[in-house]
């Protein structure tokens, strides 16, 4: 539905992959749609489906003022054509144009239509006494008749709440028809790396990728102590499984450089030094979030020997680059 080419598997090469006998290979998933880009589109695809199914009215998310997902979901649902208000982290914001991310205006220009709340409240947002504030007070950010359609709509149960960074079990479901495509252009894959932020993308390929005895799939944490994922990761993997073995699994806590958005000296060496070189012929650019971080693992474990003699290695291009744009 939103996706708009099948995105190639591209091979990287470096003299350590020789040493090792390994293959390593980026899914160029930023490449999925030019607007939507990354796994973003993954996590929406089924939600964005349910909601069109049920005819609602409005799509109601939630995000920081750079988050990928807003910039995605703003992008997909003008692709689809389906009103989207989103919530934003921080009041200072409204009536503040000047003070507007890039993300913001670019998903304003789409149509997006934003309730900015204060990081207090934004801290509540899954309760009822948030959402009753946020109908009647903050709503009247809105024009009014934008915000009397909202209320109705809420009244006869014609919103879809979709929630922060878009994760829940659609959205884990959503990722069946990538790890399809990954099978189909390489069927004997071993390892598969790809960025954490909540885990429903790593939970979607570990429940939807055919099970196989030597494959581990490695999620790299972009958080500091983000232990606390675990058991929401693994819920979302049980509920939504595809077969009846899983394949292994890890989260990696050991390459997002101080917590998220921070980098140190062996992030920056990686990013500005050795990625280039691997990635000379083919030009792959990185976000500094989340691909640099999942990327840097893989080259740790590498030259800590830790990835096996002929292993044929996946690294999950997430997208993110809209994150890191400077333009505007
Ligand atoms: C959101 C995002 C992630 C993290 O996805 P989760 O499903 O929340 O773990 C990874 N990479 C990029 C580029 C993202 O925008």
């Amino acid at each position: 539905m939103l996706k708009q080419q099948t995105t190639p598997l591209q091979a990287i090469k470096h003299p350590l992959f020789k040493v090792h006998k390994i293959r390593v290979f980026v899914k160029r998933e930023d490449l999925n749609n030019k607007e939507i880009q990354g796994n973003k589109l993954y996590k929406l695809d089924l939600n964005l489906k349910e909601h069109l199914k049920y005819n609602k009215k409005f799509l109601l998310t939630f995000g920081g003022a750079y988050s990928n997902h807003i910039a995605a979901t703003a992008a997909a649902c003008q692709q689809l054509n389906i009103p989207v208000i989103a919530v934003i982290r921080g009041n200072e914001l409204a009536n503040n144009l000047h003070k507007w991310s890039h993300t913001l205006l670019n998903a304003k220009r789409l149509g997006m239509e934003f309730i900015f709340v204060s990081r207090a409240d934004y801290l509540l947002k899954q309760s009822a006494q948030f959402i009753y504030k946020l109908l009647t007070d903050y709503a009247s950010q809105l024009n009014p008749e934008l915000k009397q359609q909202l209320q109705d709509a809420w009244r006869h149960k014609q919103i879809t709440l979709l929630p922060e960074g878009g994760s829940n079990d659609l959205a884990v479901q959503g990722f069946a028809s990538l790890t399809a495509e990954i099978e189909n252009q390489c069927a004997n894959w071993t390892d598969l790396f790809c960025a954490v932020g909540t885990g429903a993308t790593l939970a979607g390929l570990v429940a939807n990728s055919r099970y196989q005895n030597q494959r581990t799939l490695h999620g790299v944490t972009v958080l500091n102590k983000a232990d606390y994922l675990l058991p929401q990761i693994q819920e979302w993997i049980s509920a939504n499984r595809q077969y009846p073995t899983l394949n292994a699994w890890q989260l990696h806590h050991d390459s997002h450089a101080g917590g998220y958005a921070k980098t140190d000296a062996e992030l920056s060496h990686f990013v500005d030094t050795i990625w280039p070189k691997i990635t000379a012929e083919t030009a792959i650019q990185l976000d500094p979030i989340y691909t640099s971080k999942a990327f840097h693992c893989f080259w740790k474990k590498l030259k800590n020997q830790e990835i096996k003699r002929g292993s044929t290695v996946i690294l999950l291009h997430s997208g993110g680059l809209q994150g890191s744009s400077k333009n505007a």
